[in-house]
């Protein structure tokens, strides 16, 4: 073994090395699984991985380090189109397949996930910064659920869609962020390849890892060349993958601005568009809920992977009779609430993802500050390497005011009150996204007639962020159209006659 020229966490725990078969080894961490990470990852197009044909490569980062984690391929427009050109070549024997052998490859796919858990969970929290309790225990066990849901409907089509003769709609170009990698990854892929079409998947620039490590899975199993291809590089790659021809479907999760560019370029097209956008979702708590539960229920909705959540429940709305036992018990909660080393296993809040994404919350803290209401955030040390932010609200807040309306897409949280429910109704809805909401009472009936009432793609129920590849997921408004799992998850993939 030789020391490596190059990063990792190394100076921060002990010195990385490289091993005989050339992958990097971690020193021990708090989660001592060590995952393969190559120091340097290629495309994968047509079943292997190829360099990228300008030979440029860029660095992701730890953001909780700062040291990189590893080289990948800077894509240019014809790397995207060889990578379309073998989707296309992949399409007419996947498509024609039977549908049984079909839905095995991707169940294959997901066991494997299952049996790599530990090491993709590592993989996603040194690459993004979220505490690998959320990657451990939600978003690699998620990802598989997604393969294995959507395998199961790849020979009952026929049945989801009774009497539409469903057929693929061809090769889908499938654009994801930052903040669920492989999760956003196996919403995008798991239910174009059950429905028969081919893919190529632009991975976001700070967290590609988790998708390439995923393509060498792919390999392992042995899913035909060209069925799945993946394209890295940053928002110019992305962009020449909705421009290019041979492109039947564009899937693009991220922000509503660059939805609206993406939306822009197609029309007039024939390609397919699904949008899965921004929101600044409204959670409601009414006087006769459960406090300590709702109280959760506001961590889990706004603090859940340092807010990096497009559902994020951003906007906190209390009756006014409850909000001063709502908002001290909600101060105390996040006192409590760890903030650092994402691989430690006791850590409740990880690294902002990147250095922009840390500067876009400031200017937002800023904003918020200056706008008048009250700022409070929790105490305590953050580690001097890294991205942090620590949790923090604003009480007081105008609906007017930036903070209420835009979304920061960190750990921030905007508390507001109302009266009755039927302001809480008009206050929650009072946005142009409407992707999410929560609400909280102990009264049934409330439950059901806020929930009518509200204009929100998904509304929880005395919980928060809960996710199932068997619920459909998606926005209203500013927040996207089209949606993802469950059988309306399937439809975005099929034509039908
Ligand atoms: P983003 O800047 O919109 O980027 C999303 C993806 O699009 C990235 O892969 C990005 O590449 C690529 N991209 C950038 N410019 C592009 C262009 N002109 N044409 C085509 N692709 C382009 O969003 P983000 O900052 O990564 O993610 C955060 C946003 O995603 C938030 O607004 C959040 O609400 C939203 N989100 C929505 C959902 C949902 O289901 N509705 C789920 C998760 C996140 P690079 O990043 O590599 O430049
Ligand atoms: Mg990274």
């Amino acid at each position: 073994m030789t020391t490596a020229p190059s990063p990792s966490r190394a100076e921060v725990i002990a010195p990385a090395t490289i091993d005989a078969s050339g992958l990097w080894e971690y020193a021990p961490a708090p989660e001592s699984v060590r995952p393969a990470i190559k120091p340097r990852y290629g495309h994968y197009i047509g079943g292997t991985f190829v360099e990228p044909i300008e030979g440029k490569h860029f660095t992701s980062f730890n953001p909780a380090t700062e040291e990189p984690v590893t080289e990948v391929a800077e894509g240019s427009a014809a790397d995207v189109a060889r990578a379309v050109e073998a989707a296309r070549e992949a399409l007419p024997a996947w498509s024609a397949l039977p549908a049984i052998e079909r839905g095995k490859y991707i169940f294959r796919i997901a066991r494997r996930i299952q049996e790599m858990g530990r090491e993709l969970a590592v993989a996603e929290t040194m690459d993004g910064g979220k505490p690998i309790r959320e990657s451990r225990d939600v978003d690699i066990p998620l990802a598989a659920q997604y393969f294995f849901y959507n395998a199961g409907w790849a020979d009952k089509l026929p049945y989801a869609f009774a009497g539409r003769n469903p057929k693929p709609v061809g090769v889908c170009g499938q654009i994801i962020p930052w903040n669920f990698p492989l999760l956003m990854a196996a919403w995008k892929l798991a239910p174009a390849l059950a429905c028969g079409n081919t893919c190529v998947l632009k991975p976001a620039e700070t967290t590609p890892l988790t998708a390439l490590m995923l393509a060498e899975i792919f390999d392992e199993i042995e899913l035909p060349a060209g069925v799945v291809n993946i394209v890295t590089g940053a928002g110019d790659t992305g962009e020449a993958l909705v421009n290019q021809p041979g492109v039947d479907k564009i899937a693009f999760t991220g922000s509503t601005s660059v939805g609206k560019k993406i939306a822009t370029a197609l029309a007039g097209s024939s390609k397919k568009l699904t949008l899965e956008l921004g929101g600044k979702s409204p959670n409601i708590i009414f006087e006769d809920a459960s406090i300590d539960q709702a109280v959760e229920g506001i961590v889990q909705g706004i603090y859940f992977n340092q807010g990096h959540v497009c559902c994020a429940g951003s906007r906190v709305f209390v009756q006014e009779g409850i909000k001063d036992e709502v908002v001290s018990k909600l101060k105390r909660r996040m006192g409590q609430l760890r903030v650092g080393d994402p691989l430690d296993k006791n850590t409740d809040i990880g690294a902002i993802n990147s250095e922009d994404q840390l500067a876009t919350i400031d200017r937002y803290l800023e904003c918020g500050m200056q706008g008048g209401s009250d700022f409070w955030q929790a105490p305590g040390e953050v580690p001097e390497q890294g991205h942090w932010c620590k949790p923090c609200l604003f009480e007081n807040v105008q609906p007017s005011e930036v903070i209420a309306r835009e979304e920061i897409f960190g750990p921030v949280l905007a508390v507001m009150t109302f009266r009755t429910p039927k302001e809480a109704i008009q206050r929650a809805n009072n946005t142009p996204y409407g992707l999410a909401a929560g609400i909280w009472t102990d009264k049934g009936s409330k439950i059901f007639d806020t929930a009518s009432k509200l204009k929100a793609g998904v509304v929880w129920l005395n919980t928060y962020n809960k996710f199932d590849a068997a619920s459909p997921f998606g926005g209203f408004k500013e927040s996207g159209f089209g949606r993802e799992g469950g059988l309306h998850g399937l439809r975005a993939y099929t034509n039908l006659d």
